[in-house]
């Protein structure tokens, strides 16, 4: 699924900083699509090539250890869990190179322009999160963020009920919550097909 990034090549990645500026990649799909390890892997790169890597994450998503980021297949990342963009923007050091962010979704609509200024002071920022919520509705600031992103990648999980790319996650409990934190005690991946909208789902435009 996940080709050899572009950036992964030390030779891009020297080019772009020659001209003194970052940029953003998005990583977005549903719940159990591998954004967490897509962006686990991209930031274990960083670090090997000894770069100073930040990573943050809402404390909304207290799924595993607050303390880190971790993927459903078990791969984990040191992370600093932030309230909102305001309290991440206090921790970011000026040194740092490449920030990372998992669960985009549950930040405010300050992530845009605080990943754009990060991005134009040099650094990677590398964001992963849901692009649709429980009804199949975009997640904002998702969104936003996919449109100014200069890389993004979609990821998908494999639909539970017949095996087809699944780009839908299912609530399989009854919450019409936008945000009702879980894994696969709350939701399941699924295909167009097999997803079934909440009754509360809005019709979309
Ligand atoms: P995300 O961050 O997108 O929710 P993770 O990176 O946390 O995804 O987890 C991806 C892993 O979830 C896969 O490598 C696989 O081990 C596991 N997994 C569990 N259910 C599924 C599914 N239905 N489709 C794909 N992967 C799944
Ligand atoms: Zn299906």
């Amino acid at each position: 699924m996940v080709e050899e990034f572009a950036f992964d090549n030390a030779d891009e990645r020297r080019k772009v900083r020659q001209n003194g500026t970052g940029w953003i990649e998005v990583i977005a799909g549903s719940m159990f699509s591998g954004k967490s390890e897509e962006l686990i892997r991209r930031l274990k790169r960083a670090r090997i090539a000894r770069q100073k890597v930040q990573v943050f994450k809402p404390v909304i998503d207290a799924r595993y250890s607050v303390e880190q980021i971790a993927s459903h297949s078990g791969h984990k990342h040191d992370s600093i869990p932030v309230s909102n963009t305001a309290e991440m923007l206090g921790h970011v050091l000026t040194e740092t190179e490449v920030i990372g962010i998992d669960e985009g979704q549950f930040f405010d609509m300050a992530i845009i322009d605080a990943v754009n200024r990060l991005a134009e002071q040099g650094k990677r920022v590398i964001i992963a999160g849901l692009d649709q919520d429980y009804t199949g509705r975009p997640f904002e600031p998702m969104p936003q963020l996919l449109s100014v992103a200069e890389f993004i990648t979609k990821t998908h999980a494999i639909c539970v009920k017949c095996g087809s790319t699944a780009n839908y996650s299912q609530r399989t409990v009854e919450s019409d919550a936008r945000v009702e934190v879980g894994a696969a005690d709350k939701y399941e991946a699924r295909c167009r097909q097999c997803f079934v909208p909440h009754a509360d789902a809005p019709t979309l435009v």
